[in-house]
């Protein structure tokens, strides 16, 4: 297992990329159902606030920095973790690796439509995913909803809800679905779809990645608020920490 390190609360798994998928890979050949978080800062900043998601997000399998203000607060902290792995490269990955091993993968979430959509895209480039069942995340009833993931023979399911509903429903839940491997992965099939695109590769390279969504998706500025109170939060928390760690060396 990875190294965890302790950002605002929540412990992630100090992992590359590569250290990501290859951990999945040795998820899907366990028999039990492991769950994998990608909690960003706007997540971080609610699992402070929301003791429930916290310990949800704590008692996952792997949990994953995705986003720049994790990566920066982690620095903050001066624990820095090897890298951003963002969910949704992480996703992409595991789909790459099932179109090898024919693993059957299930969607679910985003609106009617989407989910199929991003399959179709995504059979593009890796011809032999084997989709196992897509189902759209505006459902009612989780039991039929489970039963129709069981029957599918699916061990990989993508739990695509948004935050924290999916990381609820992946707690609440993960007792009764029959897969190896779960992901909560936010709006990653909206991203496959291309329903909403990722920023140009200049933008994430710069750390900018948060303000190209703004300006696409300007609705988004209250929900993007988190960002800078999450930095501010996690500055004056390390302070916190920093000077309660001097009091006991002296
Ligand atoms: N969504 C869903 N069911 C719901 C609420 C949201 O399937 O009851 C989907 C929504 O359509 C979108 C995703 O969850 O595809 C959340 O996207 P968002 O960009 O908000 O996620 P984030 O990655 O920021 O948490």
């Amino acid at each position: 297992m990875y190294e965890k390190i302790s950002i605002y609360g929540v412990g992630y798994n100090n992992v590359t990329m590569e250290e990501a998928a290859a951990l999945t890979d040795e998820f899907l050949g366990e028999s039990k159902n492991h769950m994998v978080v990608t909690p960003n800062a706007e997540i971080g900043y609610m699992a402070a606030k929301d003791k429930e998601l916290s310990d949800i997000l704590n008692a996952s399998d792997m949990v994953i920095a995705d986003g720049i203000g994790v990566v920066y607060a982690s620095k903050i902290y001066g624990t820095p973790v090897k890298q951003k792995v963002a969910g949704v490269e992480l996703g992409e990955k595991v789909l790459e690796n099932a179109s090898k091993s024919g693993k059957g993968v299930f969607f679910l979430g985003a609106k009617p439509g989407v989910g199929d959509l991003a399959a179709e895209k995504l059979l593009e480039k890796y011809p032999g995913i084997n989709f196992s069942g897509i189902r759209d995340g505006y459902f009612k009833d989780d039991d039929e909803v489970i039963e129709a993931i069981n029957a599918s023979g699916a061990e990989i399911l993508f739990v695509c809800l948004g935050a924290p509903k999916q990381e609820k429903w992946m707690a609440k839940n993960r007792d009764k679905i029959n897969v190896r491997l779960m992901l909560g992965l936010g709006g990653a099939l909206d991203s496959y779809a291309g329903t909403v695109k990722r920023a140009p590769k200049i933008f994430i390279k710069l750390g900018l990645e948060w303000f190209y969504r703004l300006i696409k998706e300007p609705k988004r500025a209250g929900r993007m608020m988190a960002l800078p109170k999450y930095m501010f939060a996690v500055m004056r928390d390390s302070r916190k920490k920093k000077k309660m760690a001097r009091k006991k060396a002296k």
